[in-house]
């Protein structure tokens, strides 16, 4: 079974932007797939849809099993985990500890749990020496992985992020592309940095004016670049 399935999407902005015009598409577990497209492309919007931060205008997505509407949105924030573009929009805590351990807190599970959830998530982006620091004194390449960190707390099936490195030098860049390559997640990726996408997405939609214009192999995508 396909883990998402879009089918015929449509969205409209309540100023009348048609940001989705029929968009369909299906993922299965564990691929990841890169999400590409020009400024205003509609990339952020079909992301937001994945994690039931908007609703399909018409057609219909499901997620994980789940019907994106707002009867399923409890269920749907515990199966899918979304990265922002800034990571300071992710960070509040006074320490990265406390940031990794609010989501599974708020999910009501035991200290020993939360704890436990910390340390792997942690572990997991390389980042387990700064969970006593606070999180403005990282650097974006720390910033970002503890941000990823804080979504992977929740054992999502499914990572949705936007744009996870800019803003990065290509150090960072690799390191991260590094780590993500050894998820298991399924992962949909917005992103404009082509070198990660080449890297980490062995398949690739194109967005073009709210439309697909493209769903195939990244390699034959991008043949030419
Ligand atoms: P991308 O992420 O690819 O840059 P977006 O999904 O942000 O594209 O935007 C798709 C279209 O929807 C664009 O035309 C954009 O201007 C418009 N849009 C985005 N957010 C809003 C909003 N809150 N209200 C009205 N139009 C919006
Ligand atoms: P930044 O360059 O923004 O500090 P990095 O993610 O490159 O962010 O590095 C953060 C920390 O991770 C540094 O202490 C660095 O030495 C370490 N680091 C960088 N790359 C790797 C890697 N491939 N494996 C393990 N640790 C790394």
């Amino acid at each position: 079974h396909p883990i998402i399935e879009a089918v015929d999407l449509h969205f409209s902005y309540p100023d009348g932007t048609r940001a989705l015009r029929g968009v369909s598409f299906t993922v299965q577990p564990g691929e990841a797939l890169a999400l590409v497209g020009a400024n205003g492309a509609g990339k952020s919007t079909l992301l937001q849809h994945l994690v039931g931060a908007a609703f399909p205008s018409r057609g219909a997505l499901h997620v994980g099993g789940l019907p994106v509407d707002s009867g399923h949105l409890p269920a749907l924030r515990k199966r899918v985990g979304m990265v922002f573009p800034d990571p300071d929009d992710q960070l509040f805590m006074p320490t990265v500890a406390q940031d990794v351990a609010f989501g599974p807190r708020n999910l009501g599970l035991a200290p020993g749990d939360v704890e436990a959830r910390v340390r792997a998530a942690l572990e997991t982006v390389d980042a387990l020496a700064l969970a006593g620091k606070p999180p403005y004194r990282l650097s974006s390449g720390e910033k970002r992985r503890v941000a990823i960190a804080t979504a992977l707390a929740l054992e999502p099936e499914i990572l949705v992020m936007d744009e996870p490195t800019s803003g990065l030098d290509p150090r960072s860049r690799r390191h991260l592309a590094e780590l993500l390559k050894a998820f298991g997640h399924t992962m949909v990726i917005a992103t404009h940095d082509l070198d990660l996408v080449l890297d980490l997405c062995p398949r690739t939609l194109v967005i073009h004016e709210g439309v697909l214009a493209a769903d195939g192999p990244t390699r034959d995508i991008f043949r030419n670049e």
